[in-house]
């Protein structure tokens, strides 16, 4: 039996505060003349391209362009030198996660290095030898490449209609692991999957491992456990590797257990556009969030978005990851919803579930490797690392059929209920 804490709320019905921000001076770095020093090791920088213009200028420097086919406006400059010979990984972020689509925020990012004379007496020494196209379709967009000791590196960023970033640069010959493996709560006969996003030199090599041994055939960028029992209980990790290193992740605890203690919600601000409440429940379990507008709606109105969808996800749903004690919900105060529960999260069916969410892992994965945009599908001998029959290894134990879908889209399973909502 489901229990439920509920708190009920009502939002202000305000019209929604529009703020604009004009910012009427391009930033400092706008011309490559007067791009911004960089030193270091592990840095990360922030940027904007509001009001940012793009001269002849960045054109000469950009002897080659990898962007000449976009309608770029804008344009902005760093300059790093390493202090010795050492691989450089860089990770853009673009930082208005309440827009979407991402399309023409930023176009893409570009290094250039100074292999012969100084720019400006030949400019087109300086070529774009790293870089890549910004797609919201892509989730953890960066780019590694062989930074050389004393040589002067040129990053742009480029883009249409200026925005705010965050850049981080890493210079080590490791695997730079940007999203570490999940610790779970998990239910008896339930399943998990632990991922690890780790970028660097390709190909990339991964080895899982549980209880310190190294286990058998897992070496994918992911790790699927189903029908989960005492025998699963303990820390698993991950060992990346590649051409010039090795880098272990975190340690990720996975807890099966028999009962579940039900979560409770408490209202932490009424904002003029938003709602924000704390679940507090246990750390490592999925929970749902369901609201509507009238207690009697609940039925049809059970699965609001709690915010902006976030990038690469166009259907959020109202399931939610708690990896502490307690997690943040958003409600937009447009949606009218005034009652607000919260209960455990159980998939209808635990090892489809877990197969959904490894198409998703793996088209996500083959998107960064490959350079993909969001409307690109993935042939099946493209997901799983190239595991030719994965639609018989992974069967739906329903006998659904899979549906892979673009990258934009959740995959699905043709059996109703068979949904993915999980957050990635
Ligand atoms: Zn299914």
């Amino acid at each position: 039996m489901r229990s439920f804490k509920s708190l009920i709320v009502f939002l202000p019905l305000t019209s929604r505060l529009l703020v604009e921000l004009v910012n009427a001076t391009p930033p400092v770095n706008d011309e490559f003349t007067n791009r911004i020093v960089l030193s270091g090791n592990s840095i990360t920088f922030t940027g904007t391209l509001a009001e940012a213009t793009y001269h002849v200028s960045d054109d000469e420097v950009d002897g080659y362009p990898i962007y000449a086919n976009r309608p770029l406006t804008e344009s902005v400059w760093w300059e790093w030198t390493p202090s010795q010979s050492t691989v450089a990984t860089l990770q853009l972020k673009v930082m208005k996660p309440g827009v979407w689509p991402y399309y023409g925020v930023i176009d893409g990012l570009a290094v250039y290095a100074n292999v012969g004379p100084t720019f400006p007496t030949n400019p087109f020494v300086y070529y774009p030898f790293a870089g890549f196209f910004f797609d919201p379709g892509i989730p953890w967009p960066s780019c590694s490449f062989y930074a050389t000791n004393g040589v002067t590196h040129y990053i742009q960023i480029l883009g249409s209609s200026g925005s705010a970033f965050q850049i981080n640069l890493q210079a080590t010959n490791d695997p730079v692991i940007y999203e570490q493996p999940k610790s779970q709560l998990i239910q008896t006969n339930g399943s998990a999957l632990l991922t690890v996003v780790a970028k660097g030199i390709r190909p990339l090599s991964y080895q899982w491992f549980f209880g310190g041994m190294p286990i058998a055939g897992a070496t994918n960028g992911m790790l699927a456990l189903d029908g989960l029992g005492v025998q699963n209980n303990g820390g698993y990790f991950v060992v990346v590797s590649n051409i010039t290193g090795v880098t272990t992740s975190s340690l990720a605890t996975l807890a099966i257990t028999d009962s579940a203690q039900s979560p409770w919600l408490t209202a932490d601000s009424f904002a003029v556009s938003n709602l924000v409440l704390s679940l507090h429940g246990e750390a490592g379990r999925h929970f749902r969030i369901e609201s509507c507008t009238e207690l009697g709606f609940w039925s049809q109105e059970n699965s609001l978005p709690l915010g902006p969808p976030s990038p690469g996800h166009t259907n959020l749903t109202s399931v939610i990851f708690n990896s502490t004690s307690s997690s943040k919900i958003r409600i937009p105060a447009e949606s009218g919803r005034k009652f607000v529960r919260a209960s455990v999260y159980e998939p209808i069916s635990p090892v489809c579930n877990n197969t959904l969410k490894q198409i998703r892992f793996s088209k996500e994965k083959w998107a960064w490797e490959k350079s993909k945009t969001g409307t690109d599908s993935p042939t099946d001998n493209q997901l799983f690392d190239g595991m030719l029959m994965w639609r018989r290894v992974h069967a739906c134990p329903e006998g659904g059929a899979y549906h892979v879908e673009p990258l934009y889209t959740v995959p699905r399973c043709t059996v109703p209920g068979h949904i993915l909502e999980e957050p990635r």
